[in-house]
This record gives C-alpha cells, sequence and structure tokens, in this order.
C-alpha cells in the first residue's frame, strides 16, 4: 500500500500558485498548482527543477527536495505536521505518459483562430462578426461537427453555398480542415509567471510547434 501523502498545511496561497512543468525533454507544457506539483512529487512522477549556480539545472526527488528545504530554510515554504517544504516553482515529468495532454478545445473562437479569420472558401479577411461557420459537407447530408468538417466562411460564400457541397456550386477550400495541432507551449501570458520560468518560456517561444501551414 502507498504511504498516503502528507498534509501540506500551507497557506492556501502558497498551495495555489503555479508551477511551470515540464516534459522529459524540459519542454515547457504546463502549468499547474503547488498543490498538485507536490502530489506529483511525492507519487514520484516528478522532480523539482532548481536554478543552480553556474546556469545549470538541480533536480530533486521528493526526499531530496524535503530534505534540501529543511537544510536550507527559505521563505516560500509550506509546513506540513512534521516538515517544511520549500514552494517548488518548476518541475521535471518523469514519464512520458503522464504528459498532460491537452488538446485544443473545438470551440467557434478556436475555430476562428485556426482558419485565422479567413473565409476558406474565398480566402479574404473579414471581422469575426461577418463571418460564419460552414459546415463543408452540410449538415443535413450527413456532415459531422467537427474540426475536419467545419469552416470559416464569408456570407457571400457562404449564402451562394447554402446546401451543397463546395464542388456543386463550384467554390474550393483554400486548405484541408484539420484539428489544429496541440502547442506544447501552453499559453502562459506573461506578467504572473515567476522568475525561474524564464529560462523555459524563452525556450518555449523558440521551439514552439507552429501550425503546419500557418506562420
Ligand atoms: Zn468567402
Amino acid at each position: 500500500m502507498l504511504p498516503s501523502p502528507p498534509l501540506f498545511l500551507g497557506m492556501k496561497s502558497h498551495l495555489n500558485q503555479h508551477v511551470l512543468v515540464l516534459n522529459r525533454l524540459w519542454q515547457a507544457v504546463n502549468i499547474c498548482t503547488v498543490r498538485r506539483a507536490l502530489g506529483l512529487l511525492f507519487e514520484g512522477h516528478a522532480q523539482v527543477v532548481l536554478d543552480g549556480s553556474s546556469g545549470s539545472f538541480q533536480t530533486f526527488s521528493f526526499d531530496q527536495w524535503r530534505d534540501f528545504s529543511m537544510q536550507e530554510p527559505h521563505p516560500d515554504s509550506i509546513h506540513t505536521i512534521s516538515f517544511r517544504i520549500r514552494v517548488p516553482r518548476v518541475i521535471l515529468l518523469c514519464l512520458f505518459d503522464r504528459l498532460p495532454k491537452k488538446e485544443v478545445k473545438f470551440t467557434r473562437h478556436n475555430i476562428f483562430e485556426r482558419d485565422k479569420n479567413t473565409c476558406q472558401y474565398c480566402g479574404g479577411l473579414f471581422e469575426r462578426r461577418d463571418l460564419n461557420l460552414d459546415h463543408v459537407i452540410p449538415k443535413d447530408r450527413g456532415g459531422p461537427t467537427t474540426w475536419e468538417n467545419i469552416v470559416c466562411s464569408c456570407i457571400a460564400c457562404n449564402t451562394k453555398k447554402a446546401n451543397h457541397t463546395p464542388s456543386e456550386v463550384g467554390l474550393r477550400l483554400i486548405r484541408k480542415p484539420k484539428r489544429p495541432k496541440w502547442r506544447p507551449f501552453v499559453q502562459v501570458t506573461v506578467g504572473s509567471h515567476h522568475d525561474s520560468w524564464k529560462h523555459f518560456l524563452d525556450l518555449a517561444y523558440w521551439n514552439v510547434e507552429l501550425g503546419g501551414d500557418a506562420n
């Protein structure tokens, strides 16, 4: 039986602070709360990453981090009944299959994002209010509401298309609609992140996987 995780009695504000999550390739993939990070750490699924002195990084298992926290008390610490532990700022996941799966949500907003506010038939750029979401294969002809069958369409193209397939009315998609690639660099809104994240966010900025035919 697994030992039960220690009860963290830290201030709620500490436990709800944000921790940057790196995957095994040291790429920034997510943000979680300190509470979640400590859980992952305790279960052995993650290690703490600490900015070393000479531009190198040290990693710590839960036990190592607890010992380190006891030896070098830090103001940003959380107290349990029997020990104190420093708040981790960056953690490194140990297992690939613990990668947080962040699929791009199928939302109106994200479809506009994917299609870059461009009518996918005439290629025109429009204000969002002048664009519709169009089923490429019409809904009443069995066209599903999926990434692969929904595109932005301007009102003129949409009217022309009506209840037809594009080819029936001489329209052609400017590109094949597909599910956007999951972006390993999650939206880390600058302004609220901890200094120790900078190195990884800079890396993430340059290594971000840009959408195949976009950008
Ligand atoms: Zn159009």
